[in-house]
């Protein structure tokens, strides 16, 4: 048994991956027996991830606010506290918040053997944004 106390600093979402402000806090960590890794995120209204894939997809569980989510080709969803999304292996996809309010997840993925969760692309644009917002 291994006890981690609160504590550790917040991290800010780099501007590489994320557009907007978005915090991060480490929830469980990759270990010698497991590859999951987990974190709780919290995306400012506007804020959103890069397009982006996880090898072996990822499960995200909304716990505050509203959000939405796309995969590539796909029509972009209104995400709920206690929504649950599964993302598959290798699908591109992007979540975040929107435009006018915070969304909170829980946000749940495996390893690979090299130790990437997810493989990241191109940022989100306004225009596909603004999209997805409705305008
Ligand atoms: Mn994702």
């Amino acid at each position: 048994m291994q006890i981690t106390r609160s504590g550790s600093e917040t991290q800010i979402g780099p501007s590489d991956w994320f557009t907007g402000t978005v915090y991060i806090d480490p929830v469980a960590a990759p270990s010698d027996g497991s590859r999951l890794a987990a974190a709780l995120v919290h995306f400012a209204p506007g804020a959103r991830t890069a397009w982006h894939t996880h090898p072996h997809g990822q499960t995200i569980f909304v716990t505050e606010g509203v959000g939405l989510c796309q995969r590539e080709g796909g029509h972009v969803e209104v995400i709920r506290p206690g929504d649950r999304v599964f993302f598959e292996p290798g699908e591109s996809h992007w979540h975040g918040a929107t435009a006018d309010r915070l969304m909170t997840h829980l946000a749940m993925h495996q390893c690979d053997a090299e130790g990437n969760a997810v493989a990241w692309g191109r940022q989100v644009s306004d225009a596909e944004y603004g999209a997805a917002n409705g305008a």
